[in-house]
C-alpha cells in the first residue's frame, strides 16, 4: 500500500493508457501544437500547459457556458473555469450583452468614463475599501499594492506565506527551504535578490509571524485569505485573521490580502465573509468576466500615501489599459448582474454535491484523502486531514495520481483545474455535468483503491 491509498502501478499503467488515448483521438490537437512549437516557447502561450497532464495540449474551439468545445470536436464540462477567471461561464448573458453593446463604443481611451466610478463605488460597497485603482490583471495589482505599502511605509520588504502564489511578483517567489528562505523552484535567479527582499513565513503559524514582523523592516504582509493554491482549500484556524491583523497593526506593517482566487467564498469574497480589515485589497480574472482587468482598494490612508506618491509623474504603477472602458464595461456587468446572492446560492448548491459524492467515495474506499470547500471551489488532496499550511501539501502538489486522474476524467468529457486538480462552480455549471464527473470519478477510484 502506498502512503496515498492507492497501487502506484495501478496509478502509472493508467495514465499510460490515458495518455495514449488522449494523443490517439486529438490528431487536429497534435498538428497544432506541432506548428505552435514552431513559434511559442513550449508551443504554447502558458508554460504551465506544457508541464500538464496531456503530453498534447486540450485545443479549445470554442467555450460557452460552462462547456469547452475542442478542436477534433471532443465536448468538456469545464470545472477549471480558466482557474476563476471564467468563474461566472464562458458566455455569462449579462457580460456578453454589455461587450457587445460597448465594442460599438470604444475599447480604450485612456480618459475618464462615469462607467469607472460606477465600479469604484461599488467595489468599495462591496468590499469595505474606499478608494481604488484598476490594473490590467491580479499580478499587476499585487505588484501595484506592495509598490505603494513600500510607499506609504518607507520599508523594502515583503512577508509571504511559504507556496502560496501570487502571480509573477519577482520577490513574492520565496519558500521556506530547511535552510531559511529561498527562490522558488524554477524561478530566475536574477530575478529579485529574495535574501533582500522577501520573508517567509507558514500559513497558520502566529508565533513565526510575529517573528519575522518583529525585525520591524517588512513594508506588507501579502495573503490569500484561505489559501487555494497547490491542490487544497487550506482554512485559517480559528483567531489566525485576527492575529494577522493585530499583528501586521503593532508592527506598522500593511495587510494585503489577495482575493483573487477565494472569490468563490461569496460576493463579497473571503473579506466580507470573515469581516477581515485589509489596508489593501487586489483581484483580478474574474472581475471583468474573462476580460483582462485586476483593481486594488485602499483604506483612506494608504490612498493619502498613494497620492503622495503619484504627485510627480505615475510612480512606476502606470499602464496605458488601466480602466479601458471595454473592461470597465464588462466589471459592471459583473457586479451589476452575476455576483448576486443568487448565482452564488447555485454555485454553493453545485460545489456540495460534488464535495459529498466526492467525500462519499474517499470514506468508501477509506482512502487517505481529504475533501475541502470554499464556497463554489472544492480541492480535494492525497492527506488524510487538511493541511495546516501548504508546505505540509507540498509534496502532493504534481504527482502522478493527480495526472492520472486528470486525464482519466477529461478523455471522458471532464476538464479539472490542471494544476491543482481544483473544481469551480459557476452559475452556469449543470447538475447534470456535477453528476457525471461524480460517476465518473467513482469509477476511476474503483479502478485504482486497492481493495
Ligand atoms: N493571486 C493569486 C492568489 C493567484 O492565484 C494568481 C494566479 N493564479 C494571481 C494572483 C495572479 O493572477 P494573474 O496570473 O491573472 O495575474
Amino acid at each position: 500500500m502506498n502512503v496515498q491509498g492507492v497501487d502506484p502501478g495501478r496509478v502509472a499503467a493508467l495514465l499510460e493508457r490515458e495518455r495514449a488515448a488522449w494523443v490517439e483521438a486529438r490528431p487536429k490537437a497534435r498538428a497544432l501544437h506541432e506548428r505552435a512549437r514552431r513559434s511559442q516557447v513550449h508551443g504554447t502561450p502558458h508554460p504551465w500547459v506544457a508541464q500538464f497532464p496531456p503530453p498534447v495540449p486540450l485545443v479549445v474551439e470554442r467555450a460557452a457556458g460552462a462547456r469547452l468545445h475542442d478542436t477534433d470536436g471532443h465536448e468538456y464540462a469545464d470545472f477549471g473555469l480558466a482557474a476563476t477567471s471564467a468563474l461566472w461561464g464562458h458566455t455569462h448573458p449579462a457580460v456578453v450583452a454589455a461587450l457587445r453593446d460597448q465594442l460599438d463604443r470604444g475599447t480604450v481611451t485612456m480618459w475618464p468614463h462615469e462607467d469607472q466610478v460606477w465600479v469604484t463605488e461599488a467595489l468599495g460597497q462591496r468590499f469595505g475599501l474606499p478608494f481604488w485603482q484598476f490594473t490590467v490583471s491580479a499580478t499587476d495589482a499585487n505588484r501595484f499594492a506592495l509598490l505603494v505599502a513600500k510607499a506609504c511605509t518607507g520599508r523594502r520588504r515583503i512577508l509571504v506565506f511559504n507556496r502560496a502564489y501570487h502571480g509573477a511578483v519577482d520577490e513574492a517567489h520565496a519558500v521556506l527551504t530547511p535552510d531559511g528562505v529561498a527562490r522558488t523552484p524554477g524561478v530566475d535567479p536574477h530575478g529579485a535578490d529574495i535574501s533582500e527582499t522577501t520573508r517567509v513565513v507558514e500559513f497558520n503559524d502566529l508565533g513565526a509571524l510575529e517573528r519575522e514582523l518583529a525585525h520591524g523592516d517588512v513594508a506588507a504582509v501579502l495573503a490569500e485569505p484561505v489559501l487555494t493554491n497547490g491542490g487544497a482549500v487550506i482554512w485559517p484556524e480559528p483567531g489566525f485573521h485576527r492575529g494577522l491583523r493585530e499583528l501586521t497593526r503593532r508592527c506598522g506593517t500593511l495587510l494585503v490580502i489577495d482575493e483573487t482566487q477565494t472569490i468563490p467564498a461569496g460576493p463579497g469574497g473571503c473579506t466580507r465573509e470573515f469581516g477581515l480589515r485589509p489596508d489593501i485589497i487586489t483581484m483580478g480574472k474574474w472581475l471583468a468576466g474573462g476580460i483582462p482587468a485586476g483593481a486594488y482598494g485602499m483604506t483612506d490612508e494608504v490612498a493619502a500615501g498613494a497620492a503622495r506618491y503619484t504627485e510627480v509623474g505615475d510612480g512606476g504603477l502606470g499602464s496605458t489599459l488601466v480602466g479601458g472602458v471595454l473592461a470597465v464595461r464588462a466589471m459592471r456587468a459583473v457586479l451589476e448582474h452575476v455576483m448576486t446572492e443568487q448565482a452564488y446560492a447555485v454555485m454553493d448548491g453545485l460545489a456540495q454535491r460534488y464535495e459529498k459524492a466526492v467525500g462519499a467515495v474517499i470514506d468508501e474506499h477509506e482512502l487517505p484523502w481529504h475533501v475541502a470547500r470554499l464556497g463554489g471551489r472544492v480541492s480535494y488532496a492525497f492527506l488524510p486531514r487538511p493541511p495546516r499550511n501548504a508546505g505540509q501539501m507540498y509534496p502532493q502538489v504534481g504527482s502522478e495520481l493527480r495526472r492520472a486522474l486528470w486525464l482519466y476524467l477529461a478523455n471522458r468529457g471532464i476538464v479539472l483545474n490542471g494544476m491543482s486538480g481544483a473544481a469551480l462552480f459557476s452559475p452556469l455549471t449543470a447538475e447534470a455535468d456535477v453528476d457525471l464527473h461524480n460517476r465518473l470519478f467513482a469509477e476511476v477510484i474503483d479502478e485504482l483503491a486497492e481493495r
